[in-house]
């Protein structure tokens, strides 16, 4: 009996919870974060090294582009990812601040961005609000969840929020500086910021839910990643994560959840939501 219930343990109580630290990797801000300070080559050194290293870790990410940015050169990316099996959404066509400007020139942002996007927005359609800003009023919030909504978007939360994308605009002026010493000790800051956030949120998801839930990770393509995405997966896979499509991620129930926060932070999802224990 006594061996029964470990070989019970072991077989299906042990799995689970190993298995409970699935994570999506979403990437913001295609086609290349700050394109215009870096020449073809650079940019192109930029995305192929991240898109080794999602190969490498045999992850599928869905990339949020901003459709102003897409031109002649740098669309073969657009078709690379595609090519090889990754999606491609929303993340409108010129990034507006949604506290800045009218629901009627956020719609047609987002209408603009898809236009543009037409030949590689990939199905289901997911859209990203830039900065994670989901609208200051309850008005505005509703009206442009109810938008989406229409025009057959799903919303592409994120639970582990986190700043890297300050992390890099250091790395980047590093970078241009040559020094390269103050660039490896600011990607290493970045790692150990990034390790900090997801047990920050994994804890959020444990204390509000009783359990931890799909993550979805968000970060962007940019310099810094094309250094330390590489270092960044490998500590997930050696703290047990196993990656999983956003599709999958957002199959987690938590994010049925009624979003509750109004207000102009660009926050996770997990904060978002408040439940009573
Ligand atoms: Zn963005």
């Amino acid at each position: 009996m006594k061996m029964l219930i470990i070989i019970i343990f072991v077989m299906i109580i042990v799995p689970k919870i190993i298995l409970s630290k699935e994570l999506a990797v979403t990437i913001d801000d295609l086609p290349i974060v700050h394109a215009n300070v870096f020449t073809q080559k650079q940019q192109k050194i930029i995305f192929n090294k991240i898109l080794k290293t999602l190969d490498k870790y045999n992850v599928k990410i869905v990339g949020f582009v901003i459709g102003q940015e897409i031109n002649s050169y740098n669309h073969y990316m657009l078709d690379t990812l595609l090519a090889k099996g990754h999606s491609i959404g929303n993340h409108t066509y010129s990034h507006p601040y949604y506290k800045e400007v009218t629901i009627d020139f956020y719609c047609n942002d987002i209408l603009k961005g898809e236009k543009i996007l037409e030949p590689w927005l990939s199905e289901p359609k997911y859209f990203r609000y830039p900065m994670l800003h989901q609208g200051e009023t309850r008005f505005k919030k509703d009206t442009m969840k109810n938008f989406l909504l229409g025009q057959h978007y799903t919303i592409a939360h994120v639970s582990i929020d986190n700043d890297e994308w300050m992390y890099n605009a250091d790395y980047e002026e590093a970078f241009f500086n040559k020094d390269e010493n103050k660039m490896k000790e600011i990607g290493l800051n970045y790692l150990e910021h990034m390790k900090e956030r997801t047990y920050f949120f994994e804890s959020m998801a444990n204390n509000k839910l009783g359990r931890n839930i799909k993550h979805i990770l968000l970060i962007h393509m940019n310099l810094l990643n094309s250094d330390y995405l590489e270092n960044l997966l490998e500590w997930y896979k050696n703290e047990k994560w196993h990656y999983i499509t956003l599709q999958e991620a957002l199959s987690d129930p938590v994010y049925q959840i009624e979003d509750q926060y109004i207000g102009d932070r660009g926050i996770s999802f997990l904060e978002r939501i408040y439940i009573n224990p």
